[in-house]
């Protein structure tokens, strides 16, 4: 070939076979090539038997699925672009007009949203439960419910729900949907680290592995993980139909991460802890939510089916401090940052409007504020909070 661009292209060096390091090989592909027409015929594109098309899985994406796989006890996992895009994928998978989507008042918020908004329009209508009252999901399930969301523990808010018992109630749901019921998870807070969702019932799990899998702030990913076989053929294919696509490089980003998750979910758990426990003792503060805490609702189910707890807390501070000393509190903290997501090395905090979130009601008069520990000592974290509580009272 003489062309210097064609023979850039088409060049016939390849590298020799065999090479092996510890990170996986990052592969970027829209094309994918086949070597004959009847190659690129017969391939099976909804198996991980081969490659079709960049969307449709490379070699990267199947090596973090597979770990993803293992690290939550499922069989089966797919990508999606961001955690919420997880949660969207399950609901647009299962859910068809006239059926009825069970979600934890609780729940992460943009879960709801999508109800209220997508799924309404779609004819699909969203009922809100009370996550620490199975008999209230008992009530509330009807012949048209078709997908119950569970959270564990509820976003901002950290009661710890029985899931066990959540699950029961929906197994036991006399006037089941022709088409059954499913019970989907979402897992971000457990990671697969701090209890086993399929072992607890679940039949789906959704994780932002935005959270502790990337573990640096940096990337926003997603996945959908089961061990029902045809539970996970349903998905994938509203996955491939959704276009759900995720770049190779957040893929490496993810697969980094992931041999020091352990690590760092111990140690941020360690931190969060102590730093809960001491916040506890704060005259300021009225009521300090971590389900490993003993009076945290929910801290019974905690202690028997986790065996760990993320580095997530919120206080309620006494109702004598009004919203917007809490919001000088929150700006005179220094080494936690303003910002929402978690388990980065960077730790956070934002106040929650509480009564504005919950359609099923609040039970606290106090402003909230929900802190998430980063890698930094908890010493240094101690002394940030000490330094920002007078701003509590006295206007700087
Ligand atoms: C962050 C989060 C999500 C959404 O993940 P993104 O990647 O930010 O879209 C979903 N559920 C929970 C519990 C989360 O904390």
């Amino acid at each position: 070939m003489a062309d210097l661009s064609t023979s850039l292209i088409h060049h016939p060096y390849k590298p020799p076979a065999g090479f092996e390091s510890v990170a996986p090989g990052v592969h970027k592909a829209s094309t994918i090539f086949f070597p004959t027409v009847a190659a690129l015929r017969n391939r099976d594109w909804t198996h991980k038997t081969g490659y079709t098309y960049g969307l449709h899985g490379t070699p990267t994406t199947f090596v973090l699925e597979e770990r993803l796989a293992t690290l939550e006890g499922g069989r089966h996992c797919i990508l999606v672009p961001s955690g919420l895009a997880a949660i969207t994928l399950v609901s647009m998978a299962f859910l068809a007009a006239g059926d009825e989507v069970l979600i934890p008042d609780n729940a992460y918020g943009p879960n709801k949203a999508f109800a209220e908004a997508e799924l309404k329009a779609w004819g699909i209508t969203g009922v809100y439960y009370n996550a620490m009252d199975p008999q209230d999901l008992a009530r509330r399930l009807s012949p048209r419910s078709r997908l119950v969301w569970m959270e564990a523990p509820g976003s901002i808010t950290l009661e710890f729900p029985d899931l066990p018992a959540l699950v029961e109630v929906v197994r036991a749901h006399p006037q089941a949907h022709p088409q059954g019921i499913v019970s989907a998870l979402d897992n971000t807070w457990g990671a697969g680290i701090a209890f086993n969702a399929f072992d607890l019932g679940a039949d789906i799990s959704v994780h932002a592995l935005t959270k502790y899998p990337s573990g640096g702030a940096d990337v926003l990913m997603g996945s959908v993980i089961t061990r029902d076989a045809a539970l996970h053929q349903r998905i994938h294919f509203c996955h491939m139909r959704l276009g759900f696509g995720v770049g190779a490089n957040d893929v490496e980003l993810v697969l980094r991460g992931l041999p020091s998750i352990v690590l760092r979910y111990a140690a941020q758990d360690a931190t969060t802890r102590e730093l809960a426990s001491w916040m506890q003792t704060l005259p300021q503060v009225e009521r300090v939510l971590h389900p490993a805490l003993p009076g945290s609702p929910g801290h019974e189910a905690w202690k028997r089916d986790c065996s760990a707890a993320a580095c997530i807390f919120s206080a309620v501070f006494k109702p004598e401090f009004e919203p917007a000393r809490i919001d000088a509190f929150c700006d005179a903290l220094r080494l936690f940052k303003l910002g929402y997501s978690w388990a980065g090395p960077v730790s956070l905090c934002a106040p929650y409007d509480m009564p504005k979130l919950r359609q099923l009601g609040w039970p606290h008069q106090g402003g909230l504020v929900r802190f998430c520990l980063g890698l930094e000592a908890v010493a240094d974290l101690k002394a940030d909070i000490v330094q920002a509580l007078p701003a509590l009272t006295v206007s700087r």
